[in-house]
């Protein structure tokens, strides 16, 4: 039976499928696939051969066009498997990169690369952040110089998810100098399809404390003449794509974090019914089972909050300031929760190999992708102490954080 009004009994049947899914196809190598920092082709294939890469692209686009709570399932579902680095590989391809093709990407970007990515055939890369700058996107320095039919792009972009293994990037890159003057904040910002083969690319694995099988790189760009056609829609109009893609990608971060707490809830209650001391187990002292009854009780009022966000995401007015609550919510709540099984479970939760501590180092990475909490709090804060509801500001959020 659903008890949910957000979820259908055809919700359901898609959750015990993915389930399924996943159970047989990654929970057997996740953890190979983890230590060596990538995934394998096969199993991209095999995420696109049951429709998971395009769940919410448009048919016309090439996707499946199932409603948001279908993907809301699924990313709950591949947030449960508590690998991080998974979880961020694949939605980095499936709602992040790939939904600025979906959302305005010419038919020959989506016949040539949207395509092949909701297919598995082909994975994409979001290559936002530079050295230099990450939430201040006006910070920007990766050029994109006009040159006849094509772009010479040039400048350096880090933290790049699937950058190892990615056969093309959604870049963010300056066509033009920012005015300061932009209505919707930063101006002279474009999104160029770039494939990650071409002369003048230089790729180099950074690997990261978590989210390990997401294989991060730097990615530099050395007069990499890129076509003219691989624009995402307008010039210029980076920034307005960016702030609308960046609600979608705080919804799924949240979202995913919901799935990797009830991991990390599930494995800490059976810690705590199993581990035997003083004569009884750990579960019938009161400070360990009270602790575990304040992150239930968070846990529960957090799922509220993101599947209500979803529903108003889905109702077509982007809640940026509900997107930026649950993000912050979720992932700093997942810290404290991947913090407290770690105690709970002693020194065994202190081993490399241990699932705790795999939870625990792939919880730190989601406060700072997709927008620090800082930036979060700025967001929520301005909408809260200077309401205006027909505020672009309020409306998109208006700032940065990629
Ligand atoms: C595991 C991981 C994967 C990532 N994957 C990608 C990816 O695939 N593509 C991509 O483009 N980027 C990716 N990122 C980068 C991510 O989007 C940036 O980390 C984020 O935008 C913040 O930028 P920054 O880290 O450069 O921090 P900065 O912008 O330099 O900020 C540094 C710190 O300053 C503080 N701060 C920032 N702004 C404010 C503020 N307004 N008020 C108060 N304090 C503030 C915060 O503590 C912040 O962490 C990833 C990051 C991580 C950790």
């Amino acid at each position: 039976m659903v008890r949910s009004p957000y979820f259908t009994d055809d919700h359901a049947a898609f959750r015990e499928r993915t389930r399924e899914f996943l159970t047989a196809e990654v929970m057997p190598n996740a953890s190979a696939w983890d230590r060596e920092g990538g995934l394998p082709r096969s199993l991209w294939k095999s995420f696109g051969a049951q429709g998971y890469l395009g769940l919410l692209h448009a048919r016309g686009a090439g996707g499946g066009a199932r409603d948001l709570f279908t993907s809301v399932v699924f990313l709950e579902e591949l947030g449960r498997t508590g690998f991080g680095g998974l979880r961020a590989a694949v939605s980095v391809h499936a709602y992040m990169a790939t939904h600025y093709l979906a959302a305005a990407g010419s038919p020959g970007l989506r016949r040539d690369y949207l395509a092949p990515a909701v297919d598995g055939e082909r994975v994409a890369a979001l290559a936002i952040t530079e050295p230099g700058t990450g939430a201040d996107l006006s910070g920007l320095t990766t050029t994109a110089e006009r040159d006849g039919d094509h772009f010479v792009v040039r400048g350096v972009k880090t933290m790049v998810s699937n950058g190892t293994g990615a056969d093309f990037h959604v870049v963010a890159v300056r066509t033009s100098p920012d005015t300061g003057s932009g209505p919707h904040g930063t101006t002279g910002l474009s999104l160029l399809v770039i494939d990650s083969g071409l002369p003048g690319i230089t790729i180099t694995a950074t690997p990261t404390l978590g989210w390990r099988a997401a294989g991060t790189a730097t990615v530099a760009y050395e007069d990499v003449r890129v076509p003219a056609d691989h624009l995402i829609g307008r010039a210029d109009a980076g920034f307005y794509y960016l702030m609308r893609g960046l609600q979608l990608e705080r919804l799924v971060a949240a979202t995913l974090a919901l799935g990797g707490m009830d991991r990390c809830l599930e494995d800490t209650r059976r810690c705590l019914t199993e581990r035997r001391l003083f004569g009884g187990t750990l579960s019938e002292l009161q400070a360990p089972a009270h602790r575990v009854a304040d992150l239930a009780t968070e846990l529960a009022a957090a799922r509220q909050l993101v599947h209500h966000t979803a529903w108003l995401y889905e109702q077509g007015d982007l809640p940026a300031t509900e997107c930026s609550m649950a993000k912050l919510h979720t992932t700093e709540l997942a810290c404290r929760m991947a913090d407290a099984s770690l105690q709970l479970q002693g020194a065994h939760g202190y081993l490399d190999s241990s699932d705790a501590s795999r939870a625990y180092r792939d919880a730190r990475a989601a406060t700072l992708a997709a927008g620090p909490s800082e930036v979060m709090r700025d967001l929520i804060a301005r909408a809260v102490l200077r309401p205006r509801p027909d505020s672009p500001a309020v409306r998109t959020g208006g700032q940065e954080g990629a």
